[in-house]
């Protein structure tokens, strides 16, 4: 009988909001994968265990996937852990999970800690719709171009940012979005916790007075209102062609386009191909 495979979220700075299933499974599985095995062992000394460490990290995950696969069909059990909050959501672990499903290992999902749903959830924004799009491209133009395109999109924007890049992508922000309000979570759980809330002028005022930008951030942009949030009417060939035109991927265009329209990728997908 294959093992089980366990997608255990974890403490994203506070080590009180690991879960009581959480420490259990970690001390009942026979292996336990995780990110970075330094960081995974901080949180195996705070709860007194003592289990074997595999490392998996974008660079070799997919071998690991397979041996893991390979480990789970054989009847193991393992846990799946990041450095911190909720494996695959910004983390690595989608090949392993992927290889699982497709060989038809059971998956156990241990929910909990997650950067962007706790900022969400006191972010004092629109909750009723919101678009995760994890890291923002790192190059200046990349970037403006994916927030102007996901300008008509009726959701809460949620982001995960670096330290030494929050400013320029306030600024982007202010310039896109000036009339939206904005919430900047950091430090999240954490001592130095806060959230600065405003327009992107205002919150990029009040950072870029301070003498450094310290911790890790999390950025909001609340939903728009009927004004931003306009129909697109154009063809959906055009649609996919004017991101392209402006470097987004193809496939990421068909995914935002489709998201926008409310479409499955497989439709956009064969409208493209009709054409
Ligand atoms: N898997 C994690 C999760 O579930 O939140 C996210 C991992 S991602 C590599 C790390 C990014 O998440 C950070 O750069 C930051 O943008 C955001 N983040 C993580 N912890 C945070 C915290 N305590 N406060 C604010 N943002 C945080």
């Amino acid at each position: 009988m294959p093992g089980k495979l366990y997608v255990v979220a974890t403490p994203i700075g506070n080590l009180e909001d690991l879960t009581f299933r959480a420490a259990r499974i970690l001390g009942e599985v026979d292996v336990i994968a995780c990110e970075d095995t330094r960081q995974t062992a901080k949180l195996l000394a705070h709860l007194s265990l003592h289990k074997p460490l595999v490392a998996i990290h974008e660079h070799n995950e997919r071998e690991r996937a397979a041996e893991l696969a390979a480990r789970l069909a054989a009847g193991a059990s393992i846990a799946l852990v990041s450095d911190a909050g909720t494996p695959l959501i910004s983390d690595p672990g989608y090949r392993l999970i992927q290889a699982a499903t497709e060989t038809g290992i059971p998956v156990v999902p241990l929910p909990g800690p997650c950067a962007a749903i706790t900022a969400l959830s006191a972010s004092g924004l629109p909750t009723d719709a919101f678009y995760f799009g994890g890291f923002l491209p790192a190059k200046a133009n990349q970037r403006r171009k994916y927030l102007e395109a996901l300008k008509p999109l009726p959701a809460t924007l949620i982001f995960y940012e670096a330290p030494h890049r929050i400013l320029e992508t306030l600024e982007d922000i202010r310039v896109c979005y000036p009339e939206r309000r904005i919430t900047v979570a950091r430090e999240l759980t954490k001592v130095h916790e806060e959230f600065l809330r405003g327009t992107g002028a205002e919150v990029l005022a009040e950072l870029a007075a301070r003498p450094a930008m310290k911790g890790e951030f999390t950025l909001l942009i609340a939903k728009g209102g009927e004004a931003d949030a306009g129909a697109d009417e154009r063809p959906l060939q055009e649609a996919i062609a004017a991101l392209e035109t402006e470097g987004v991927e193809r496939m990421e265009a068909i995914k935002l386009v489709a998201r926008l329209r409310g479409l499955s990728k497989r439709e956009v997908y064969s409208a493209l191909i009709k054409k």
